[in-house]
């Protein structure tokens, strides 16, 4: 979709911390995150809510934020998706947040 945020991002006309890239899928950094590491992971597919998506791309976003969760070492944190106004979804491009919980030792970093 021409206007949607993270269709830009996909396109690459707005800059993005990317973590991740594939065929289907891109996770990139939060620009406001509430934790250090608070990724995004989107399908390419644009649609605005989870029934919106096609299996295929959901499974492989799914996969994908486990596979960061590994590779960030991390034990605990919030997998999250809104989807409407009153679910507090802001952009409507269907995202996965990974939201880090660190430990009260190591803080928010
Ligand atoms: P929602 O409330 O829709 O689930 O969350 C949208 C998320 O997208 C928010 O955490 C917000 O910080 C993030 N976000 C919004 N615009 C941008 C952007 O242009 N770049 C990046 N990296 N994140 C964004
Ligand atoms: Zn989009």
């Amino acid at each position: 979709m021409a206007a949607c945020i993270f269709c830009k991002i996909i396109r690459g006309e707005i800059p993005s911390m990317k973590i991740f890239e594939s065929e289907k899928t891109l996770a990139f950094l939060d620009i406001s995150p509430l934790s250090k590491g608070h990724s995004l992971i989107i399908p390419k597919f644009h649609g605005a809510k989870l029934h919106d998506i096609p299996d295929e791309h959901l499974h492989e976003v799914l996969s994908v934020t486990k596979k960061i969760a590994l590779a960030q070492g991390i034990q605990d944190y919030n997998v999250l998706q809104n989807n409407g106004k009153i679910a507090h979804q802001v952009v409507d491009h269907v995202h996965f947040h990974l939201i880090p919980k660190p430990n009260e030792q190591e803080g928010l970093g």
